[in-house]
């Protein structure tokens, strides 16, 4: 292990960093840009012994190896690597370059990975490949690439077998930036990777494109059908999720009938028509969308989105209760109100709770609007299909009788929609999975204001929720996957 170090590191008291800002690790530094691969072959060189490479000076009388075919096994890359050197970058920061040498034979197109021919006449061009850093050094692969002339897509470059198609990245930098992009925040994967949002964005789509392949729309009986709101000003992602394997299968831009029905266009007719439950909001698009291309699947009005409506009531009424109140004494009970009348009873503070018996005493209107949104809500607790009946036909009357405006109309929309509410108390779903999509999309959505693309924000959604697993590279998966 000590001989692997010393190889590794150059002698600070020969090496040097030469005028042309290249820093060598030959012995001696004699030339300006000697890599490792130049170097005196007696000094340099790696041993190959009992299935281990050792890195060792020729001291020691054993066979050795090149330090560049030590690096090729390391990172196991298919092509022999040319030079290894250590360069500056533009901000004088050191940088591990590896050149790889290109096949000229067994060219595939960078953009369908078919085999393709070189075109003809055109030069070779070097790009580069950013991979995980080394020793806390930024790694940089570098290659020549060629024009090919593919069938399918046209003139492209070749592709890489370490990068995927468009990418200044590594396959395994890409994947660890998504396995962070799961497990942290994007602000924190940002500046450990030092790239940008817009970067991390990309490399979502590109692993999300990869890893998700078609088996997430197989097999769907019972699925839930959500809009999702981002971006100022505010635009819609239409959302499929499988309530059954709890993951989201599906996703794209809008909230019309006709987005989704772009997504029973992808699953086909065929398995539209095994598709038995699809939970959604009381919005006339998507029951439209279902109708037309799910013959078989019957419409359920989840509670989530129901108790959305009733919490929406009510701070509709405390609004217009603190217009009417303007400038009296009593409007100061509203203020900071809000939380006390929209969250659960039990998840209440102290200090909300007080606000709310002040509300009880001082603020009539608006307290019977608190307690219908309460009792609407132990509806869903009832223990058969006709105790819910009756429980609604109860609660129907009073909100009509409320003498609130917005009660006395969601009270018609929730009898117009009552067969699909009572429905979901039916089939005993629990909300759990359903709002637990919900939120963790909206917790995306609301994080990512430095996306500007629907389809970055849609690879952040099903990298994060439709189950692809990643495993992190920290402890020695890196190796045998470049
Ligand atoms: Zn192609």
């Amino acid at each position: 292990m000590e001989d692997v170090e010393n190889a590794a590191r150059p002698d600070p008291r020969v090496s040097h960093t030469s005028h042309s800002g290249y820093h060598c690790f030959d012995h001696e530094a004699r030339t300006h840009r000697t890599s490792l691969s130049e170097g005196r072959p007696d000094e340099w060189r790696t041993t190959r012994h009992s299935g281990m490479i050792r890195v060792q000076t020729t001291d020691q009388e054993r066979p050795c190896v090149r330090l560049t075919t030590f690096f090729k096994r390391v990172l196991n890359l298919t092509s022999p690597i040319q030079a290894v050197t250590l360069e500056n970058d533009g901000d004088s920061r050191p940088i591990v370059v590896i050149d790889v040498k290109s096949r000229a034979r067994r060219l595939r197109c960078g953009g369908c990975e078919r085999k393709c021919r070189r075109r003809h006449g055109a030069e070779g061009k070097v790009r580069s490949w950013r991979h995980l850093g080394l020793f806390g050094i930024a790694v940089k692969l570098r290659a020549e690439v060629y024009r090919v002339v593919c069938k399918g897509c046209g003139v492209r470059t070749t592709s890489v077998p370490w990068g995927r198609p468009g990418s200044v990245f590594t396959r395994q930098f890409e994947d660890e930036v998504a396995w962070f992009l799961q497990h942290t925040d994007q602000t924190s994967t940002a500046t450990y990777f030092g790239i940008s949002w817009v970067t991390a964005g990309k490399i979502a789509q590109r692993v999300v494109a990869e890893k998700l392949d078609g088996s997430l729309l197989e097999d769907l009986h019972f699925i839930g059908v959500d809009e999702i709101s981002y971006g100022r000003p505010k635009k819609f992602l239409t959302v499929v999720v499988d309530h059954e394997r709890g993951r989201v299968v599906w996703a794209a831009e809008g909230k019309s009938s006709e987005t989704l029905g772009q997504f029973f266009q992808v699953l086909g007719p065929e398995r539209s028509s095994r598709i038995e439950v699809v939970t959604m909001d009381m919005s006339g698009a998507y029951i439209k969308s279902v109708a037309e291309h799910a013959p078989n699947a019957e419409i359920v009005f989840d509670r989530f989105h129901v108790v959305r409506l009733l919490l929406d009531a009510v701070d509709e009424v405390r609004r217009e209760q603190q217009r009417a109140l303007e400038g009296a004494n009593d409007r100061k009970v509203l203020k900071k109100s809000r939380f006390s009348l929209l969250k659960n009873p039990w998840s209440l503070t102290r200090k909300e709770e007080q606000k709310l018996a002040a509300i009880q005493f001082n603020n009539r209107p608006l307290y019977r609007a608190y307690l219908l949104k309460e009792s609407f809500q132990s509806i869903y607790d009832s223990r058969t299909v006709e105790e819910a009946d009756e429980g609604f036909t109860e609660w129907y009357g009073w909100a009509r009788r409320s003498q609130l405006r917005p009660f006395v109309s969601l009270a018609e929309t929730l009898r117009h929609y009552w067969p699909g509410i009572r429905r979901f108390i039916e089939l005993r779903i629990t909300n759990g999975p359903v709002e637990g999509y919900n939120s963790k999309i909206r917790m995306i959505s609301h994080r990512a204001f430095g996306f500007h693309s629907a389809n970055a924000l849609i690879a952040m959604i099903m990298l994060l929720c439709s189950g692809i697993t990643l495993s992190p590279l920290g402890h020695g998966n890196a190796l045998h996957t470049l």
